[in-house]
This record gives C-alpha cells, sequence and structure tokens, in this order.
C-alpha cells in the first residue's frame, strides 16, 4: 500500500523515525486492528491508532454515552451523550483521520459471534472492562492465532500484556481464575479518570510495534502500574504447560460464555470491611476468633507476603475447596486490590455461606492505611 501526498505530509514525523520509516508506515496503512470496548482503555488506544494512520479500526461496543463515562472516555464530548458509542466514536475518529476506515460492530461479544468478529483483524486490542469478554477475546486470540494486547484498570492501578501466538504466555496463563466460568464484573469501583489514559497509550504504542515489528512487545511480561505512588513494575509470566487454552492439553477448543455472578442480592450480602475495620477486628480478640482470612490471590502472591493467620485458596480454586472454609467463623477474603476477594465473596454467597467480608481496596489498602512495610508490589 503506497501513501498519498496527504499521507506522506500527516504522517512526516512518523517517516522521519529511520526504525519506523516509509515501509512501516505503509504496514499500519494496511494493517486492520480491533478495539474491543469503547472506553477508558479503548478511547485513548483508537484515537492513536487512528492518529497512527491504521488503515482500518474496528470498534466493537454496545452501550451508549453517559456523562459519568466522559470522565475518562476522551473520545467522547458532551454532546455525545445518549448516541452510541460505536458511531459517536466513528465519527469522531473520522474527523481525525480522513485517510483511514473505521468499522462499527455495535455488539456484545459471545461465544458465536467473537471468532467471526475477530478473524477478519490482524491484531486485537481488548479495552473491555468485563472479566468474562475479556477472557472470551483471549480464548478467541489463542484459537485463530491473533495477537492481542491487554490492559486492566482498577481504581488507581493497572496492567497490561501482550500475548504473540507460540511466543509467550496468554492472559489466561496468568490469571486462570475464570477457569470455573464465574467471575464478577459488576463491581462499581472507581477509577481515576487519568488511568486509563496511560494503559491505552501503552496498548496503542504496543499495537503500533507490533504491527510495524520494531522494539520488543511485553510478551511474559506483565507491566503493573499505579498511579498513586507513580511506579511501573514488571512481573515475569511463563506460559502455563497446564493453560486451559494455550497449554499442552488444552480443555478450551472453541469459545465458551461464562456465567457471571452480576447478582446485586448476592453483593449487598457482602462485609466490605476497610483496613482500619480489618485491623481493629483482628485486634479485638473475642472477634478474631470468628474471623478466617483466605488470601485468594495466586501461591506466587501469596508467598511473597501475606497477612499472618491468612490462608491461601487462589480464587481459580474456591469453587471448589468452599467446603475447606472453617464452620462457624466469618470468611475475610483478601486480595491485592480487593477485585479477586468480592468475586470471592459472591462465590460464597451464592454457595450459602451466610455473611462473607472482604478486604475493601485490598491489601495495596492495608498497605496504604495499616501497615506501610506490608509488600504487595511484587503480587
Ligand atoms: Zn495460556
Amino acid at each position: 500500500m503506497t501513501l498519498s501526498p496527504s499521507e506522506l505530509s500527516r504522517y512526516h514525523r512518523h517517516l522521519a523515525l529511520p526504525e519506523l520509516g516509509r515501509g512501516g508506515q505503509e504496514r499500519l496503512k494496511s494493517a486492520r486492528v480491533v478495539v474491543i470496548g469503547a472506553g477508558g482503555l479503548g478511547s485513548p488506544a483508537a484515537l492513536y491508532l487512528a492518529a497512527a494512520g491504521v488503515g482500518t479500526l474496528g470498534l466493537v461496543d454496545c452501550d451508549r454515552v453517559e456523562i459519568s463515562n466522559l470522565q475518562r472516555q476522551v473520545l467522547f464530548d458532551s454532546a455525545a451523550v445518549g448516541r452510541l458509542k460505536t458511531e459517536a466514536a466513528r465519527e469522531r475518529l473520522l474527523a481525525l483521520n480522513p485517510e483511514i476506515s473505521v468499522v462499527a460492530h455495535t455488539l456484545t461479544l459471545r461465544a458465536q459471534n467473537v471468532l467471526e468478529v475477530l478473524r477478519g483483524y490482524d491484531l486485537v486490542l481488548d479495552g473491555t472492562d468485563r472479566l468474562t469478554t475479556r477472557y472470551l477475546v483471549n480464548d478467541a486470540c489463542v484459537l485463530l492465532g491473533k495477537p492481542l494486547v491487554s490492559a486492566a484498570i482498577h481504581r488507581f492501578e493497572g496492567h497490561a500484556m501482550t500475548y504473540l501466538p507460540g511466543r509467550g504466555p496468554c492472559y489466561r496463563c496468568l490469571f486462570p481464575a475464570a477457569e470455573e466460568g464465574v467471575v464478577a464484573s459488576c463491581a462499581e469501583a472507581g477509577v481515576l479518570g487519568v488511568l486509563p489514559g496511560v494503559l491505552g497509550a501503552i496498548q496503542a504504542t504496543e499495537a503500533v510495534k507490533i504491527l510495524t515489528g520494531i522494539g520488543e512487545p511485553i510478551v511474559g511480561r506483565l507491566v503493573t502500574y499505579d498511579a498513586l505512588e507513580l511506579r511501573f513494575l514488571e512481573l515475569p509470566v511463563t506460559r502455563r504447560a497446564d493453560c486451559a487454552v494455550c497449554g499442552e492439553h488444552p480443555t478450551i477448543t472453541a469459545p465458551r460464555d461464562a456465567g457471571e455472578v452480576c447478582d446485586p442480592a448476592a453483593l449487598s450480602q457482602v462485609r466490605r470491611l476497610s483496613a482500619t475495620a480489618l485491623r481493629d477486628l483482628l485486634a479485638s480478640e473475642p472477634t478474631a476468633g470468628g474471623l478466617a482470612l483466605i488470601d485468594v490471590r495466586e501461591p506466587h502472591e501469596f508467598n511473597t507476603r501475606h497477612l499472618l493467620d491468612a490462608r491461601n485458596i487462589p480464587l481459580a480454586d474456591l469453587p471448589r475447596r468452599l467446603g475447606e472454609l472453617p464452620a462457624g467463623r466469618m470468611p475475610v477474603f483478601l486480595c491485592r486490590s480487593g477485585r479477586r476477594s468480592l468475586t470471592a465473596c459472591a462465590l460464597a454467597v451464592r454457595a450459602g455461606i451466610g455473611t462473607p467480608a472482604h478486604l475493601e481496596g485490598g491489601l495495596l489498602a492495608w498497605a496504604a492505611a495499616v501497615d506501610p512495610q506490608f509488600d504487595v508490589a511484587a503480587g
């Protein structure tokens, strides 16, 4: 694909980079990238990819723009409230760069349509906030052999990782948690508006690098970002031979829909403990004996540092190990940021286990409010 005179002017600063050059820009022009979710992550990612000259951009989203989206979803302006995100985003991206094509997929990805949607693209950028969709997209990318750039955000922190077929671990190698098909995605957590800007820009960077063949992608490297500390960390991740989708003997050989724990009644039975409230409970002798601290992080995270008396049951194992929760004691689920522990609560409620509690904000909150020496960074 050759570049027109107007494109040569538009992409001048790319062409001035010898590493990228005209060949790289032509590769971007012929590339087809699909962005899953036109939200906080998808907004900056799609804007930068459109500006960079990715020839065909697909956008998958079924929602309409809400006023509360505007705090972070920079694709949209106030006039777009009430419109379909795919349509408003398409207009915005074409206004930014009329040289490209933007394809709106106004739908919810499901097991029966995910392969069909993703098949037409060279690279998938996942910006969904739904865990079920994230696993669905991961599995579809592994099955189709498509590169996938994932990112997720929560409150003040986020992470990103790239999957390249045959080269490294997939998202499920890292977090096998949806293995049981039950995940929570409806928890209404806050998020710092600028946070997805950082992670979405990282995703766009990865996409441009992979498409043009420059640099080193974050394959097998989970990059975590903590906005409050302004700190990036890297966690090496290896492919799991027993991964359900990319492992030696995969049990997932076709996309499948996972059930979701999105039952407000179930979550209303959950007791949310702040770090200081948990500290006070643990300090009061009679109550402490009535608590069972269950740390639902992965063993490598647990082994780095954990609360005294906490017991490790990784979230993925919890559904079949619920029987191990001590009878007559209130389970208090713990994890790094409070997301997995909330899922654990939902599982416990569904299994009829009284009123479980979780540590709101996770061990990060514990480190911030109670014990500055508590090191959860490596997890
Ligand atoms: Zn895997």
